[in-house]
């Protein structure tokens, strides 16, 4: 700008600075950070999840930031430790499609991301987000695709939020397979919506497997469960009283819980219920995903053979991808948590039918597969040992 036209309108304006100015929002669903400083010279950024009190983990962190110029390099320091600072920041130019950063380097408290910014406005993002909006457009894009889904409501969460869910019911003689699958109990692992993405997109794609059990089971998917928390951009594991996952009672305190448990109880009555899966996110330093399933107390003979029936075709498919599968199926009894009994699968385990499986998948977050892409492909492949599951079923 010329330097009079610059005094003419400092005059005018006070002191203004009419320098671009590099701003940092997360005001926006999902949206949580913490600027400590902000240096444009030095182009560094220090910064932490925000702590939401009394809503679980302050481990998630989203934000964007304007006024930048493509091609520069920022440090951008993450002070925290363990869930909440993953190797890999993940970068965005637009907050839908997300590239991984080189991995941060130690720096004191700091993990620190050296990240070549793509664009004037970048998003910055623990991982790939995915909030209602994503939730909501991928059942109402699969029920558009006219291939047998309905889009429903699943409930209202305690704030309102309508929760976005998927149904194929075929018509039969009503002893079709029943599967429920859910993710995001904890509002943070928003890397298990994405494996949700990916199964749904899967089943509604035309591989043979897809349409066969798309045709002949009845299924019913819900890629968000705690909706406030992901909206409010808070953890969400852990949050006061109790998460969405040690809330699976008589009397549960979470709409989208009581709604999930209605449903699968008269999924279970009115035929086979043969498949309960809960998509989350395992601890930073899980390098494979695995199986979470009930102790024995929860697994009769027939469930304990079909459960292993199903990891070992889960082994066959999933244990090819980059991501791997753990062979080792961890439990969740007394042992795990005081609340061990109103964990999802294990209240399933108790108000189902005896042949059910019912296991928590963790996906591993914290490698470099865990991308976007590595999610989708995780949950379509997730699709097919579901397919070919029910299909050796003797
Ligand atoms: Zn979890």
């Amino acid at each position: 700008m010329p330097s009079a036209t610059r005094l003419v309108l400092v005059l005018l304006f006070g002191s203004i600075d009419l320098d671009a100015k590099v701003k940092v929002d997360s005001d926006f669903p999902g949206g949580s950070v913490v600027v400590d400083e902000l240096d444009e010279k030095a182009r560094t950024l220090r910064f932490r999840p925000k702590n939401y009190k009394n809503k679980g983990w302050a481990c998630w962190w989203s934000f964007k930031v304007y006024g930048l110029k493509p091609g520069e390099v920022w440090k951008l320091g993450l002070q925290g430790s363990g869930f909440a600072v993953p190797k890999r920041a993940s970068v965005s130019s637009d907050g839908k499609t997300w590239k991984h950063s080189a991995p941060g380097k130690r720096s004191g408290k700091l993990h620190v991301y050296e990240i070549e910014v793509p664009a004037e406005t970048t998003w910055f993002a623990w991982g790939p987000a995915f909030v209602l909006a994503d939730a909501k457009r991928l059942v109402e894009n699969t029920a558009k695709a006219k291939v047998g889904a309905k889009a429903y409501v699943l409930c209202k969460s305690q704030e309102g939020h309508e929760v976005p869910a998927l149904r194929w019911e075929p018509k039969g003689n009503n002893n079709q397979p029943a599967l429920w699958i859910q993710a995001r109990q904890h509002a943070w692992e928003a890397g298990s919506s994405w494996v949700c993405q990916g199964l749904v997109e899967w089943l509604a794609s035309n591989d043979q497997a897809a349409v066969k059990l798309r045709q002949t089971a009845r299924i019913h998917i819900v890629p968000i469960m705690d909706v406030d928390n992901v909206e409010r951009g808070a953890g969400g594991k852990n949050q006061i009283p109790h998460d969405h996952n040690r809330d699976w009672s008589d009397q549960p305190r979470y709409p989208e819980v009581a709604a999930a448990q209605d449903c699968i109880k008269r999924l279970n009555k009115e035929g086979t219920f043969a498949l309960f899966l809960d998509l989350h996110n395992p601890g930073p330093g899980d390098g494979k995903p695995f199986f979470f399933g009930s102790p024995d107390s929860h697994l009769n003979p027939k469930r304990k053979e079909n459960q292993k029936r199903f990891h070992e075709h889960c082994l066959k498919t999933l244990g090819k991808h980059p991501l791997g599968l753990s062979e080792k199926v961890r439990v969740t009894g007394a042992g795990y948590h005081p609340l061990w009994r109103r964990i999802s699968k294990n209240w399933v385990a108790e108000n189902t039918t005896a042949h059910s499986v019912n296991l928590t998948l963790e996906t591993t977050w914290n490698s470099p597969h865990s991308t976007l892409q590595g999610y989708l492909n995780y949950g379509a492949t997730l699709g097919q040992s579901i397919a070919s599951y029910l299909e050796s079923a003797p």
